[in-house]
């Protein structure tokens, strides 16, 4: 049984799960505006929710939403013995600025230490991905800091990472995430807030695409989610169809895959790259 219904979550063998070893976040573009996890945190922290008690910023973040490392949640995965997909991070960004760098080592740590996962990480500041992970290292073996500090080669073959695409504006993202040592890189097209005409999908293993829902969400035309998947066809991307969102949100089923028209109803997951480097 999935501990989350996160959609691309649900891989075949595992179990979807979450793991939030930091909560609270800043919005920081667009695709921000009707950020979820915000709203969720003021809830928690009316609930009286121990992780959600740091008021953010309420410009850019909220109550119980500011950034907070939570040392305690380390510990989780090495407790999960069946494997799961997890999903890190439903509630911040683990590569925003205010998460230390040895944190940031420390849960790399974890998800080395339990391969039998496989994390799939999301972040809206990709540019921090290869600053952290490709450090040079002076040792004379190991090629980064955090192959040294981990004691093995990157990428992990069971992290993915990826990054949220919105928007045109945010095309160059993904040259970040090519920067990046990862087993598999991802682009989040959610909430798809218009056309991606500048987005270069070369290398990139993976493509979620997804409308807005929930209050206030803004919409997604049919033809923007066809050009991404003529794209990603292109390019040899694997393409996930989360959800239509507010294109369908007058029946209320953008989020039902058996109304969808047949052309749309693809959900690939990637295959794993193999290549490692120390
Ligand atoms: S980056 Fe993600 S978690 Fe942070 S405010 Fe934006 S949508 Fe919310």
């Amino acid at each position: 049984m999935a501990d989350t219904s996160i959609e691309w979550t649900q891989r075949p063998g595992t179990i979807g799960a979450v793991w939030n070893p930091t909560t609270g976040c800043d919005k920081i573009s667009d695709g921000c505006d009707n950020c979820y996890a915000l709203g969720m945190a003021r809830r928690l922290k009316a609930m009286g929710q121990a992780k959600y008690q740091n008021d953010g910023h309420p410009v850019t973040s909220g109550p119980g939403f500011a950034l907070t490392v939570h040392p305690d949640e380390l510990g989780t995965p090495l407790t999960w013995r069946k494997p799961r997909t997890v999903f890190v991070n439903s509630m911040s960004d683990l590569f925003h600025a205010r998460v230390p760098r040895e944190f940031l080592a420390q849960v790399f740590a974890v998800m080395a230490e339990t391969p039998q996962h496989v994390y799939q990480i999301l972040t809206k500041r990709p540019e921090r991905m290869p600053q952290i992970l490709n450090d040079p290292c002076t040792c004379g073996v190991h090629h980064s800091l955090m192959s040294h500090r981990l004691g093995r080669a990157l990428p992990l073959r069971n992290v993915w990472l990826g990054t949220s695409v919105e928007s045109d504006k945010h095309a160059g993202r993904a040259d970040a995430l090519r920067d990046t040592p990862a087993a598999v890189r991802f682009i989040s097209a959610e909430p798809l807030l218009g056309p991606l005409p500048s987005l270069d999908l070369a290398g990139i293993d993976w493509l979620i695409i997804g409308g807005e829902s929930g209050p206030g969400s803004r919409p997604m035309q049919i033809g923007w989610v066809e050009e991404l998947i003529g794209k990603a066809r292109d390019a040899g991307t694997a393409v996930f169809v989360k959800q239509l969102g507010k294109v369908w949100a007058g029946s209320g089923k953008g989020g039902d895959w058996s109304v969808w028209p047949e052309h749309l109803r693809i959900r690939e997951y990637p295959a794993e790259r193999v290549a490692v480097a120390a």
